[in-house]
């Protein structure tokens, strides 16, 4: 055990040294710089493409600001302008600077134009968004995608800052300053610019651009339309529902800019809000029958009295579990099966039980069973289940099962929708039992912790 873990170190000692040798071999070529380490690759590939000079003969100047013409000087090296030292069009920058081949060239070719003023400010620091100008020029980058950092105001015009911004980063040359910000006013150093310039020049060292999720909310509203930008003057590239999600990339003037989906693009911030993590479950409970409509009637009960019963000791255990109970009926009226079918979707329900019981010629018939809706099987179904494995054990009597059925209660009901039969009134057993609030409360508590069931299954699709 003992020599074989020595000999497995030994090989890591050996590998590890070997592999630091080839790792500092490129270094070894290194810089002059005392204040470049090994591992700023960007830096030594510029260097050793003689692109860049230290602030002296030791130092590259890393934290030092980059003024106008070292950027412009730098960038003309890279891409090979004349930097003959010649007349310019600047009052401010003479024939005899260093600089003035490299900048009267980056005029020529469209990259800079100055000042107003006709000054170029050569040794004014460059800002992290001028430079993003000058590189989206020089490189004639033109590629744009879903990019927003939240300290730039989105401007689609060719010109703008945001354009400029968009193009660097779509081309692997910045993921911004973190958080989601780029930091357009900050003056840039010239160890960023060198990082900049390298990713420009070779895709070895492009980061990839990735938006920051800074916020959840959700739709209030159905239907609201995805723009790409933030007013009613883009275009709609897509839609979303009430209670859909939005990842928030950024705020731009009562806009959100985010995802949804595998869509990005421009959000009403009037139609979304902070979203509620648990979702909602409104429940439509319906007791069967009513007022001239008694339903059946055997062994002296009454069917819409059991019923009403039942559904009302369902409602306050509903309640009780959080769940929002939205009553057919809460007393003795009548309501049409389609009136009731119509109900739940009218009032933002999201599923649907009717209590029945029921009754058959033969005394001897008894048990629960309880129907599904087929034209939305698979959640009326699972619903049905749910209530009816329980429910049959709560009344201790026979199971007679889960059955698809087109009553019109459940045929013409949009929601997921199940009729629950609690026993047979016409049986004496069953009976006996629904006359007494013990076991109406067992059947209420089996069907109210059915519906908990279905729910808890519905939020884990
Ligand atoms: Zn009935």
């Amino acid at each position: 055990m003992n020599s074989f873990f020595n000999k497995v170190a030994l090989f890591f000692i050996v590998a590890v040294l070997v592999i630091s040798s080839i790792g500092l071999s490129p270094a070894s070529a290194g810089t002059p710089f005392k204040d470049v380490s090994s591992s700023e690759e960007q830096i030594l590939y510029l260097y050793e493409k003689g692109l860049i000079h230290g602030i002296s003969a030791t130092e590259f100047g890393m934290r030092h600001s980059v003024t106008r013409e070292q950027a412009v000087t730098m960038i003309g090296r890279a891409l090979g302008f004349d930097g003959t030292e010649r007349s310019t069009k600047f009052t401010d920058v003479s024939s005899s600077r260093y600089s003035s081949g490299y900048i009267q060239s980056a005029v020529d070719q469209g990259i800079v134009s100055g000042y107003p003023d006709g000054s170029f400010k050569p040794q004014q620091p460059m800002t992290r968004g001028e430079m993003a100008y000058v590189l989206s020029k020089a490189f004639n980058l033109s590629k744009t995608s879903s990019v927003f950092f939240t300290d730039i105001q989105v401007n689609h015009d060719e010109k703008s800052l945001y354009s400029a911004i968009n193009k660097i980063a779509t081309a692997g040359i910045t993921a911004g300053t973190g958080g989601g910000n780029y930091s357009p006013n900050k003056e840039l150093i010239r160890k960023e610019f060198a990082i900049f310039l390298a990713r420009a020049l070779n895709s070895e060292f492009k980061v990839t651009f990735q938006n920051v999720t800074i916020d959840t909310l959700s739709s209030t509203t159905d239907n609201l339309n995805v723009r790409t930008g933030p007013s009613t003057n883009y275009n709609i590239i897509g839609q979303i529902h009430k209670g859909d999600i939005v990842e928030v990339y950024g705020y731009n003037n009562g806009w959100v800019y985010g995802k949804t989906g595998s869509l990005t693009g421009y959000f009403s911030l009037s139609f979304l809000a902070k979203n509620t993590p648990i979702p909602t479950r409104v429940m439509v409970i319906d007791a069967g029958h009513g007022e001239h409509d008694p339903g059946a009637a055997a062994n002296g009960l009454v069917e819409k009295a059991v019923n009403l019963d039942v559904a009302l000791r369902v409602e306050k255990l509903l309640k009780a579990k959080g769940i929002t109970v939205l009553m057919t009926r809460r007393t003795d009226v009548f309501y049409s099966l389609d009136y009731r079918a119509a109900f739940g979707v009218k009032n933002g329900a999201d599923a649907f039980v009717s209590i029945h019981s029921n009754s058959h010629g033969s005394t001897t018939v008894g048990g629960s069973e309880t129907f599904y809706s087929a034209s939305v099987a698979n959640d009326s179904k699972q619903l049905a289940t749910f209530i009816q494995n329980r429910l049959y054990k709560a009344m201790e009597h026979p199971n007679r099962g889960v059955k698809a059925e087109n009553f019109r209660v459940l045929a013409a009901n949009p929601l997921p929708a199940a009729l629950v039969e609690l026993g047979f009134l016409t049986n004496s057993s069953d009976a006996a039992k629904l006359a007494t609030s013990t076991y109406k409360e067992k059947a209420a508590i089996a069907i109210a912790d059915g519906i908990e069931e279905y729910y808890i299954w519905k939020e884990r699709q």
